[in-house]
């Protein structure tokens, strides 16, 4: 018997996605029925993307998970309509995507590149930059992405202390968790790198008070959500000086208001939420094991959880 499947997503992900999970799931000797909205009793799963018109889960009585096409969750997992499993997306191109933006910012800053992108204009100045391992850089998040984020880190040889919400141990760092382990993680750190959830409790979580414990001059990077940082404590640290560079890539509303100040400040770079994208050919082939997963009664892969809202 074949699978019915609902692909909820804007339009244009359809062409791309249908061949992909199609050989995905003739990979797993699965066979598949593609139906609509209006057949929702009908549905055994839904691939879904935010971007889709779908907000109510209600009538798909039938549907044994829902899963998204992100990481992060935060636009689905309160909807009081989803009594569904809810499965995040955990591909390896988007880790792989994401270790590359943070890798690569982090080392704008550490060897200092904008001193010489500019040109020196015949000045012969020179600046030596420390070592990585003379940085440290606290890593809040230490999930999928920022466990992979901190390990090619720690491979360059930064001092590395990541953050969590449950204790955790990883190899060539320090594992922080809780109120005082944020406050240690981020404490004369020269670079701190947001890897968290959007969830009520990390919401402004890089606030003026946390922002003061990094080392003065230090630099913030956020690839996790905007509303992990308060924006008007982030304005006010680099006008002081307390924070030197802000490489934002997620922003409270997107796209970024034009009259933002963020878009003209001299200490900001922006990136426009690319820090890293799900991978359709990686993506399906998760989409299409978890759902093998789940036809053969096994428990589904990477389920978010409600309660914790991430
Ligand atoms: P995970 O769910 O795997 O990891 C989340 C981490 O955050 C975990 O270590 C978790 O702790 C920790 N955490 C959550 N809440 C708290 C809290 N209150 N206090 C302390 N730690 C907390 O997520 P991913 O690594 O897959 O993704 C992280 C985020 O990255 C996504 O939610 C998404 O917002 C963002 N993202 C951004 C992209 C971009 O292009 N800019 C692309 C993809 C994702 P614990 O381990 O203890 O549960």
């Amino acid at each position: 018997m074949s699978i019915r499947l609902l692909f909820a997503a804007t339009a244009a992900r359809w062409p791309v996605y249908q061949p992909l999970l199609e050989s995905a799931f003739a990979r797993h000797g699965l066979i598949v029925e593609w139906v609509t909205e209006g057949a929702a009793a009908q549905v055994d799963y839904i691939i879904y993307a935010p971007d889709s018109a779908l907000t109510d889960f209600t009538p798909f009585i039938n549907c044994k998970a829902v899963l998204s096409l992100w990481a992060g969750v935060e636009r689905i997992i309160d909807n009081p309509t989803l009594t569904q499993p809810l499965c995040r997306m955990v591909d390896t191109g988007m880790t792989e995507g994401m270790v590359e933006w943070v890798v690569g910012h982090v080392m704008r800053h550490h060897i200092g590149v904008d001193r010489y992108v500019p040109g020196l204009n015949g000045d012969w100045d020179r600046v030596i930059p420390p070592l990585a391992r003379e940085r440290k850089i606290a890593v809040l998040g230490l999930g999928q992405l920022g466990t992979a984020c901190a390990q090619a880190l720690a491979a360059l040889n930064f001092r590395v202390e990541g953050w969590s919400r449950n204790p955790k141990s990883r190899e060539g760092m320090v594992c922080h968790h809780g109120d005082a382990g944020l406050q240690l993680a981020l404490s004369e750190a020269d670079m701190a790198v947001l890897l968290l959830p959007q969830t009520p409790q990390t919401d402004s979580i890089l606030n003026a008070q946390r922002l003061a414990l990094m080392k003065r001059g230090g630099v913030v990077l956020n690839p996790g959500r905007g509303p992990l940082v308060d924006d008007d404590a982030l304005l006010a640290a680099l006008d002081d000086g307390q924070i030197g560079h802000a490489t934002l890539d997620v922003f409270r509303i997107e796209p970024l208001p034009p009259e933002h100040p963020f878009w003209h400040h001299p200490k900001i770079t922006i990136t426009p939420h690319v820090a890293s994208e799900t991978r359709p050919i990686t993506a399906a082939q998760v989409i299409a094991r978890n759902i093998a997963h789940g036809e053969a009664g096994e428990p589904f892969e990477f389920l978010a959880n409600p309660a914790q809202g991430y």
